[in-house]
């Protein structure tokens, strides 16, 4: 090996200081080349109860000619900062009671992704998955190194610790329960979450480009170190510039195995309609025999939109899409 080599591993096991000899970023580490199609009119979808909110949050900018990676990063920044105990900062504590953030973007014009699993001491998620996505050649980046990289690129370092969060946690250490992450798989019989969210967003901008993005804080009282379905390309959110986009909600434990998001916009390329398509992604967890909570909210680019599924008797699962025309919201069943 050369001298070049050594220089560059001594440069990246320096630590903090390493870090920062290693020093600014690049405007933009991966080219891009835009495949912009230059059709369909602008929409955002959201998923859950957060889609009026954060669709009133990302239309404006929409209308107003933004790009749809605007768009859905300021609708999702929107819901991580409201409180909610599902998503964001202040909720879902791990098994020690730590909260931590999983978040993934992707751009249709140059098929770019960026993510970040496990992030700690960080509140907006999705900002720095899109960092990962602009500055970096990296696709994941997790954990303590996910939040070393979000100061490197400006981000301030908090607790994600609430009044809420530790109420929560110290009510459930209180009664010796153990995680149900080492439970059997929920084959047999159904898995016994109590409840689990992410907010997922698409847009199609003006100029006819997509994205979608996702972020969550995961699992109640999961194993420290676990990351879900959401920062994972394909399962947690997908999109494809020439066909749609989808986002994923639910045991993200079980979902990633199935990559959802890919395989319903795969199944819209092959020219199934979106509704149709989102069924059969479903129906091919349950097929396999899980009995999970989980659902997935679609959009074609041309604005037709679809969802399914499975589980969730008592919790209404529902996305929004915000056009010119306003706001629907569509329960799932
Ligand atoms: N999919 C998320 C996870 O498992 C949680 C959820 O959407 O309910 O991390």
């Amino acid at each position: 090996m050369g001298d070049g080599s050594k220089i560059s591993r001594r440069a990246f096991g320096a630590g903090a200081a390493g870090l920062a000899a290693l020093g600014a970023t690049r405007a933009s580490a991966k080219p891009a080349k835009p495949k912009t199609i230059a059709t369909g009119k602008p929409f955002i979808l959201t998923t859950w109860e957060f889609g009026p909110g954060a669709n009133a949050i990302g239309w404006p900018m929409l209308a107003s000619g933004a790009s749809a990676i605007d768009a859905v990063e300021t609708a999702i920044n929107h819901v991580e900062l409201l409180g909610d105990y599902w998503v964001g900062a202040g909720g879902v504590p791990n098994e020690v009671g730590e909260t931590t953030l999983d978040a993934m973007i992707m751009w249709g014009p140059t098929h770019d992704a960026g993510a970040v699993g496990c992030l700690k001491r960080v509140k907006r998620a999705i900002s720095v998955a899109r960092k990962v996505m602009e500055e970096t050649q990296h696709s994941l980046i997790v954990g303590d190194d996910a939040t070393r990289f979000a100061a490197r690129m400006g981000f301030t370092e908090t607790s994600l610790t609430s009044v809420v969060s530790q109420q929560a946690w110290d009510k459930w250490a209180a009664t010796g329960a153990k995680t149900t992450a080492f439970d059997p798989e929920p084959i047999a019989s159904a898995d016994k979450l109590v409840g689990h969210d992410t907010v997922g967003s698409i847009a199609l901008d003006a100029a006819g480009n997509l994205c979608v993005g996702c972020s969550t804080n995961g699992r109640e009282f999961k194993i420290p170190g676990r990351v879900g379905d959401s920062p994972i390309i394909g399962a947690g959110a997908y999109c494809d510039q020439a066909v749609g986009a989808a986002v994923a909600t639910g045991n993200g434990d079980v979902m990633m195995r199935f990559l959802p998001t890919y395989h319903v916009v795969e199944l819209m390329r092959g020219g199934m309609e979106p509704q149709a398509a989102a069924e059969a992604t479903i129906q091919r967890i349950v097929d396999a025999g899980y009995q999970i909570d989980g659902g997935i909210a679609v959009i074609r680019r041309d604005g037709v939109h679809g969802g399914a599924k499975t589980g969730w008797a008592d919790t209404p699962f529902s996305y929004s899409v915000q056009t010119a025309t306003g706001n629907v919201t569509v329960p799932v069943s």
